[in-house]
């Protein structure tokens, strides 16, 4: 999950950066799925999808993320290249982005948090609930136990203001502990009941999906944690834990020690990435909008969240950032 933020002076330096600092491009995306109600903004389309794998392979060379980290450290050429990317480990990976990026030859790296498979992410519980409200309370009351507002007492009295709500809780969440989250939901529960929530719309995959993913040579399966915290909020001890258990769990699962990382919610302390080299990981991709050039640290990957529009906008956005082959 990432969380959309501020874009406007960013926006307006891309062309200066694209001249004065040229390199790779990394796609970011979670979700391949056709959705109307997608608060958190973690969807593109099936069908824009495909026209953006169209894009990518006419007009760059894509290779997978250990290819691209590999060729930096080897002092080779940068410009023209790209690497796609999928964090979270959502289900549609399989059944909507496989079949895509196979007929197109396109390597991809899925970042899973091991803790998270085999059951919903909370935070599609906590959007399904919010989406149900809409037919059934005109507010929400929530006692936090984290944040800065303690109290989150939230009108809903259309289709944008539960979208807010579905944001502003996820922000305040992100760094929380299981029983803080858990509370949240409960007392989320109690109040839409009467409706009846609808089920979390994504589901994870689990293990054994994880297992035939990692049997293909053309998916990187790499680690996002355990249970998808800030690694930024917590001590060196704690991150360490998260990052090490994360390796342990993806090598009883798919039978070998990842290589690539990503870090939830773009969080990361001076340490993180040092810890993540230690366990065992050659290259974390941040959630910093940039491109990839030879000075980048491998362990600081920057991305492009990959915007839901088709070909054409995909083009014109992308030419932002990159050099197309020649
Ligand atoms: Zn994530």
């Amino acid at each position: 999950m990432r969380l959309p933020g501020r874009k406007v002076l960013r926006r307006l330096l891309r062309p200066l950066r694209k001249a004065l600092r040229p390199g790779a491009v990394v796609l970011g995306y979670h979700r391949i799925a056709d959705l109307h109600w997608d608060p958190l903004e973690l969807a593109v389309s099936a069908g824009k999808f495909s026209e953006q794998v169209d894009v990518l392979s006419s007009k760059l060379t894509v290779v997978s993320l250990p290819e691209l980290a590999r060729r930096q450290r080897n002092g080779q050429k940068l410009d023209g290249l790209a690497a796609v990317t999928f964090d979270d480990g959502y289900a549609d990976f399989l059944e909507s982005a496989l079949p895509l990026l196979s007929r197109a030859e396109v390597p991809a790296t899925i970042f899973i948090a091991t803790g998270c498979t085999g059951h919903s992410f909370w935070w599609e519980e906590l959007a399904a609930l919010l989406c149900a409200s809409q037919r059934s309370v005109e507010s929400i009351r929530v006692t936090l136990d984290c944040g800065p507002h303690g109290i989150v007492h939230t009108s809903l009295s259309d289709e944008a203001s539960c979208q807010r709500a579905v944001r502003d809780l996820c922000h305040q969440l992100r760094g929380a502990d299981h029983s803080t989250i858990a509370s949240v939901l409960t007392q989320l529960r109690n109040q839409i009941a009467s409706a009846g929530a609808t089920e979390p719309e994504g589901r994870p995959l689990t293990s054994a999906e994880l297992k035939r993913l990692s049997a293909l040579d053309f998916v990187d399966v790499g680690g996002h944690t355990v249970d998808h915290g800030c690694l930024g909020e917590l001590s060196p001890t704690a991150q360490r834990q998260q990052i090490e258990k994360c390796q342990e769990n993806l090598e009883d699962a798919i039978g070998r020690r990842a290589v690539s990382f990503s870090y939830p919610n773009g969080s990361l302390s001076v340490e993180t990435p040092r810890l993540v080299a230690e366990c065992g990981f050659l290259q974390g991709c941040t959630s910093e909008e940039g491109t990839f050039g030879p000075a980048a640290d491998p362990f600081t990957v920057p991305r492009l969240w990959a915007p839901n529009v088709g070909g054409a906008g995909f083009e014109r956005w992308l030419s932002q950032w990159s050099r197309w082959k020649p």
